[in-house]
């Protein structure tokens, strides 16, 4: 006989919640109950409002997803807090936590690993082991405010993994976030950011989500495309940019189009009129915006970064044509602040000291 299943209880929304606990003899009161200890990242044992009885019944049939920190890096220049976060099944993954102006800002992993082999990404170096759980995109959030001792108001999908690919449990997520019963964070303050998955695209736009897409660009035609990004094989840049036409239509929100410079790859002046070309032919007048994202150094890669000087061409060539661009500030430049190097950082370093641990 198979032991029975336990409950994702942090996936659920109140209503299904509800449901489970009447399930189990309880009243329905107790869902607001558990459900603001586990806002808090408290344990099952640690709901001090509740019954004895109840918090070991919990403990024995609702799974625990809410992730702890396996490692912590700080910069000492903004900040910045990197952490790694280590699931229920032992698997890892980032977050990193950054002040600005306006909040705190928490970048976030939607999967363990990736698999869409973009060339210059530490994140898909070992491909993707899982899809993460609602629970587990929640309980960054809640975790990190939790050991940082501050609310995030915003949240950006940058972290390991492909949102997109993952497309049930991140819309779930994203539900979940705004309901004001549990983060009560709007859609529009969280950024997706995609390698371009074209199907999904066009099905977000249908969703009555008004998330703030950010899509990975990377180059302006499809040969130098699809020779750093395998993504484009399947979704040309042409069906990307009218699905980014479509999601304007549908959602009024604004795209904005990462682009990492790589030296002496896609960061020369013609590179600037080849990209503001080819997002005038595939978005006419939509209004754009370009985000110029400086390289981080990951070791397994050969790529090298632009420099100042070029950076500051590339934008003023995307000026005259009428494109606002902005090079992102670079927070978190003296810890491993790309995306999968802090995980494969403590990655390699469990590998000495302790092989029989695979994923961390
Ligand atoms: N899978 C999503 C999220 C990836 S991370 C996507 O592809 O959009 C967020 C951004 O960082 C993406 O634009 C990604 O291409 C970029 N990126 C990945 N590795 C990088 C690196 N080493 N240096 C700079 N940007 C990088």
């Amino acid at each position: 006989m198979t032991a029975q299943a336990k409950t994702d209880l942090l996936s659920l929304f109140p209503e299904e919640a509800r449901a489970k606990l009447t399930e189990m003899g309880e009243p329905t009161y107790r869902e607001q109950q558990i459900f603001s200890w586990l806002m808090k990242g408290k344990t099952y044992a640690e709901m001090k409002n509740l019954p004895l009885s109840l918090r070991e019944k919990l403990t024995e049939t609702c799974e625990w997803r809410i992730p702890t920190v396996q490692a912590k890096q700080v910069s000492q220049t903004d900040n910045t807090a990197k952490y790694l976060f280590r699931l229920a099944d032992g698997a890892c993954v980032e977050s990193v936590l950054m002040q600005y102006e306006y909040g705190y800002s928490l970048c976030i992993s939607s999967q363990v690993g990736c698999r869409m082999g973009c060339r210059f990404c530490a994140s898909t170096l070992g491909g993707k082991e899982r899809d993460l759980l609602p629970s587990e995109m929640l309980g960054q959030i809640i975790a990190a405010q939790a050991e940082a001792g501050v609310k995030v108001s915003h949240v950006v999908m940058m972290g390991i993994g492909e949102p997109l690919d993952n497309y049930e449990h991140v819309i779930r997520f994203l539900r979940l976030a705004a309901h004001p019963a549990r983060l009560g964070l709007s859609p529009r303050r969280i950024s997706l950011s995609t390698c371009g998955i074209v199907p999904r695209i066009l099905d977000l736009a249908e969703e009555e989500l008004p998330v703030t897409l950010s899509v990975s660009l990377h180059a302006a035609s499809d040969e130098a495309r699809s020779a750093i990004m395998p993504v484009n094989r399947t979704y040309p840049i042409g069906e990307l940019l009218a699905a980014c036409r479509r999601f304007f239509e549908r959602t009024g929100r604004r795209i904005s189009f990462e682009y990492t410079l790589l030296s002496g790859v896609n960061d020369s002046e013609q590179d600037a009129a080849a990209l503001a070309s080819t997002l005038r032919v595939g978005l006419g007048n939509m209004p754009v915006h370009v985000n110029l994202i400086r390289l981080n150094q990951v070791r397994e890669r050969q790529y090298v970064g632009a420099s100042t000087a070029a950076a500051a061409r590339f934008i003023a060539v995307l000026g005259k044509s009428g494109i606002t661009a902005t090079l992102r500030r670079r927070l978190g430049a003296d810890i491993d602040a790309a995306c999968g190097q802090l995980r494969r950082r403590v990655a390699s370093a469990a590998e000495d000291a302790a092989p029989a641990d695979p994923s961390c």
